[in-house]
């Protein structure tokens, strides 16, 4: 009989409506992350960036290590960049020629 439903129905209906929203949202995600341009190089004037802190929503968005909050010294241009494997590389190896320093330093007296 059309018009009648059960709660049954209404299970099924709301749990692919929150399916299809999950999807979206991990496929808009996963765009959205894939549209952010790599390495530390401005868009748009191709420029030298500066880390800058995040704070706020920035922390929400620009969430791990690779993504980093970015200021265009040149132009002033302002958004996300994506770390570069190379620069994740480099960084590590950084951080550990430092620990390497600081703890040379700390032996001496
Ligand atoms: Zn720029």
């Amino acid at each position: 009989m059309p018009g009648r439903w059960t709660w049954t129905d209404a299970a099924i209906f709301i749990a692919v409506i929150t399916a299809l929203q999950l999807a979206m949202f991990l496929l808009l995600t996963k765009v959205f992350l894939g549209m952010i341009t790599e390495g530390d190089r401005c868009p748009v004037c191709d420029g030298e960036t500066q880390a800058i802190e995040r704070q706020g929503w920035w922390r929400l968005i620009s969430f791990g290590l690779r993504n980093r909050r970015s200021w265009c010294l040149s132009c002033g241009w302002e958004g996300l960049l994506r770390r570069s494997d190379a620069w994740v590389a480099r960084e590590r190896e950084r951080r550990r020629a430092w620990r390497q320093v600081e703890r040379v330093r700390r032996a001496r007296p």
